[in-house]
């Protein structure tokens, strides 16, 4: 059987971390999430979220060396299959993956500016059960997947912030589509249709 390792490409709020949660069940697989990864560093204190909680913060990108000591990490660990949501970001880390854990498949969420920036006002993370989910009044605070009153804001999802990573994804993240479409890797997918019919959009190409 041919091994998933599949990436999720896409800007801030495109819904990757949901469509990642999703696919990573369906496929059994296991998920890394590196920006959740990070902010479980944040909430222990340890050195690596020490370092790294200025950047997130501010909207930057984490630093090269610290996201691939992570990532080498875990793959030590997962070696039959994986998915990974939200690295790599950066064409350094696309090459270092490339040395020791190629992908199989690569898939990019499309979605314009104006969306990301009405969604990512509505965005919240769930800290009982890890659902990221919108809401439509700033004070309600029950999640609508485990019914906890635990939805939170991140802090990087302030405006300015969110329009510092936005601006990172552009510089950074997009030159991979052509890395990996020079690979014969790259599918896009329309993200602002609805997350059941993007899932299905997924779906096709990873099991096409
Ligand atoms: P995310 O949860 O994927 O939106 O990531 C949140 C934040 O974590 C990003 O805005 C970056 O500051 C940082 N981060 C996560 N993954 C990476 C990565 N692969 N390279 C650099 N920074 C990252």
């Amino acid at each position: 059987m041919t091994e998933n390792n599949v990436i999720l490409l896409g800007p801030p709020a495109s819904g990757k971390g949901t469509q990642a949660r999703k696919l990573a069940d369906h496929l059994g697989v296991p998920c890394l999430g590196t920006g959740k990864l990070l902010r479980n560093e944040i909430d222990k204190g340890s050195p690596v979220g020490l370092e790294a909680k200025g950047y997130i913060e501010r909207g930057s990108y984490v630093p090269d060396e610290i996201i691939l000591k992570m990532v080498s990490e875990w793959l030590s660990g997962h070696s039959d299959g994986w998915l990974m949501d939200g690295f790599p970001r950066t064409i350094p880390q696309a090459e270092a993956l490339q040395q020791t854990a190629k992908p199989t498949r690569v898939i990019a969420l499309d979605v314009p500016q104006d969306e990301l920036e009405f969604r990512i006002t509505k965005r919240r993370e769930c800290t009982s059960c890890g659902a990221t989910v919108a809401v439509n009044c700033s004070q309600d605070h029950t999640c609508p997947e485990c019914g906890k009153e635990t939805l939170i804001s991140r802090a990087d999802d302030a405006l300015e912030s969110f329009k510092a990573r936005y601006q990172n994804y552009e510089e950074l993240t997009v030159p991979l589509f052509d890395y990996y479409d020079s690979l014969g890797m790259l599918s896009k997918v329309d993200g602002t249709k609805s997350p059941k019919e993007v899932f299905a959009e997924i779906l096709k190409i990873v099991e096409g």
